[in-house]
């Protein structure tokens, strides 16, 4: 078995077993009318190879990191999946996740995720960076009011709240709200990490997935040495600041293919320690 590369990460806390890192509709098709065995198992050997022990699946609405979840235990990986990521019509995250059109079908989905046997609940509040342009992002965030009914409905279901975010106003949204976990936190400030520390929000910046970018050809290259920059920078602080840091590749995504080993350099790159990735690793699994 040739061994794909080690990392000193014993966790990834954002992955999508449901993707390949190449071509997000190719992969999703391979599991369309039913999750692809051969390739779930591969991807968990290449992690078990690594010394993974954890992973936390961003969701699909396919069952992929469902049965992920259920093959896992061969490999001596425990695997926490959201089921389907909880997307406003509309909005960033049709492509994989569960359309809701009000607050009233999003509390039926809550639901619904726990009869299927969800561990959390993943929410989309934010777009995604434009890699093409620093600063900008593929559309502005939900409203701050329904961030903090969204969140609160799934804390009220028992559920913790993984929340797909960009922007620092909508991050400090869900941070007031009480999210449990931010993901990827592009154009973040200093209310924004203020208010992720003081409620206790653990942050998987997906460093890998501007990270990876460079080199390739298929964004601006100066736009995202910036927008990589800007990420290290607040994750710098954040991790001065005595904040919550967890390594998560958002694997399956764009040039992120299962394995990738990069994480764990930008994050020491941002100034970030074992002792304290492993601390947030420690915080992701009590909650998720
Ligand atoms: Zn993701």
């Amino acid at each position: 078995m040739k061994r794909k590369g080690v990392t000193a990460l014993t966790a990834d806390c954002h992955m999508h077993m449901v993707l390949d890192g190449y071509d997000w509709k190719n992969a999703i098709a391979r599991h369309k009318a039913k999750p692809d065995d051969a390739f779930i198992h591969k991807a968990l050997q290449t992690y078990r190879d690594m010394g993974i022990t954890y992973l936390r699946d961003g969701g699909d609405r396919w069952g992929v990191g469902k049965r992920a979840r259920e093959l896992a235990h061969h490999y001596g990986i425990t695997y926490r999946t959201p089921l389907a990521p909880l997307c406003l019509a509309g909005h960033y995250g049709a492509f994989i996740g569960q359309i809701y059109q009000n607050l009233k079908e999003y509390a039926h989905l809550v639901v619904s995720t726990r009869e299927q046997g969800g561990d959390f609940i993943k929410i989309m509040i934010s777009g995604l960076m434009d890699f093409d342009h620093f600063g900008v992002l593929t559309e502005s965030g939900l409203s701050p009011d329904l961030i903090r009914e969204l969140i609160h409905i799934a804390h009220e279901e028992g559920f913790s709240v993984m929340a797909h975010a960009n922007g620092a106003r909508t991050v400090e949204a869900a941070a007031d709200a009480g999210v449990d976990s931010i993901e990827h936190g592009a154009y973040l400030d200093k209310d924004a990490l203020a208010a992720m520390k003081d409620m206790g929000v653990i942050w998987v910046p997906t460093l890998s997935t501007v990270g990876n970018l460079r080199g390739k050809g298929r964004f601006s290259e100066p736009d995202v040495e910036k927008i990589l920059d800007s990420a290290l920078k607040n994750v710098n602080t954040f991790a001065a600041m005595g904040g919550l840091i967890a390594p998560g590749t958002d694997a399956g995504a764009w040039a992120v293919p299962h394995g990738n080993i990069t994480e764990e350099a930008l994050l020491a790159q941002a100034g970030v320690t074992a002792e304290q990735w492993n601390k947030g690793i420690s915080a992701i699994q009590k909650n998720f």
